[in-house]
């Protein structure tokens, strides 16, 4: 067993402590000058960008942010990634800008029936919606809705609403796939996940089930232990990382990177008829039934959404 590192080996400033670093002028404009210098900054260059006619003042904040957010190499002054995250952080437009887009139609179709589907984003959050079925999130949620969560500013800017939409369906596989591997996409903490489940799960006309107001029966929460970041999906997400289910669709006609796009028109038809239920539930064991085209994958996973087996399954007859 690889033993964990000793906790004092980690230890750093209280998060207090860093927030207060911030919280000048100054402090960030060296941040920013040295987020946009092309290589390391003497501490003359840095004075003259950030402070020019300064008394020593200057030399005071330089002192706060180094070691935390700034390193002092042999060659100059340069950030350091907690330093990079800041910059980040204001350039992604989610501190700087709050944008919104009023909710209109667009040009994607629902991958479940093919209707007209609207989008709309406010508070950094892009909602996508199918104005002719149920999506798949009832409670709390506009009808149709299928699509619900952050997505920074920045991504906003040079694309049309359907770019978007495609922009953030990649963003998002991009911050679950670590998480189901055990790591924060954001900060690289340990994850744990946790299922929901639903006793009765039976959908009706609209898609969605009385009993949970979800499409799907199985859903899984990855939660940071670290920052607290998390991410609720649809259980099976996880079943399509295996390469056994990547070729059975890449036989199919997929043709995408992975992880591919999970719940757009463009890979409707591998995704639409998959099915998912907790064949025990202590521990869990879930099976993910994959139909495509008449021919059927059977994923098994542990609670972990570890995955155990991929066997084909009957041939679809109805
Ligand atoms: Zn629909
Ligand atoms: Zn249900
Ligand atoms: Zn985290």
């Amino acid at each position: 067993m690889d033993a964990p590192v000793d906790s004092a080996e980690i230890e750093g400033i209280p998060a207090e402590e860093a927030f207060a670093i911030l919280g000048n002028e100054t402090r960030l404009e060296v941040l920013r000058t040295l987020w946009e210098a092309e290589g390391p900054c003497s501490f003359a260059d840095l004075r003259r960008k950030v402070a020019p006619g300064d008394k020593g003042n200057f030399s005071y904040h330089l002192g706060k942010l180094t070691g935390h957010f700034v390193r002092k190499t042999d060659e100059g002054y340069v950030l350091r990634f907690a330093g990079e995250q800041v910059v980040r952080a204001v350039l992604a437009g989610t501190i700087t800008s709050d944008p919104s887009i009023p909710p209109d139609t667009t040009s994607e179709r629902c991958l479940y029936c093919g209707g007209t589907v609207e989008m709309v984003y406010d508070e950094e959050v892009i909602s996508v919606r199918c104005t002719d079925c149920g999506g798949a999130l009832g409670d709390g949620y506009p009808d149709g809705t299928y699509m619900h969560y952050e997505f920074p500013p920045a991504g906003l800017v040079g694309r049309g609403r359907e770019e978007i939409i495609d922009a953030a369906h990649v963003l998002y596989d991009s911050k679950i796939a670590p998480m189901m591997k055990g790591v924060c996409p954001e900060c690289a903490g340990r994850i744990a996940v946790s299922h929901d489940v639903c006793p009765d799960h039976e959908t009706g006309d609209s898609g969605l089930c009385p009993e949970c107001d979800t499409r799907y029966e199985v859903w899984s929460r990855y939660e940071c232990e670290n920052c607290l970041y998390s991410r609720r999906t649809v259980m099976w997400f996880a079943a399509l990382n295996h390469p056994a289910v990547i070729a059975f669709f890449h036989r199919r006609g997929l043709d995408e990177k992975v992880p591919l796009r999970k719940l757009t028109s463009d890979n409707a038809r591998f995704v639409r008829d998959i099915t998912e239920t907790a064949v025990e539930t202590d521990p869990y064991r879930f099976r993910v039934t994959v139909p495509v085209d008449g021919d059927t994958l059977v994923v098994s996973l542990d609670e972990n959404l570890d995955i155990l087996s991929v066997d084909h399954g009957a041939s679809e007859t109805g």
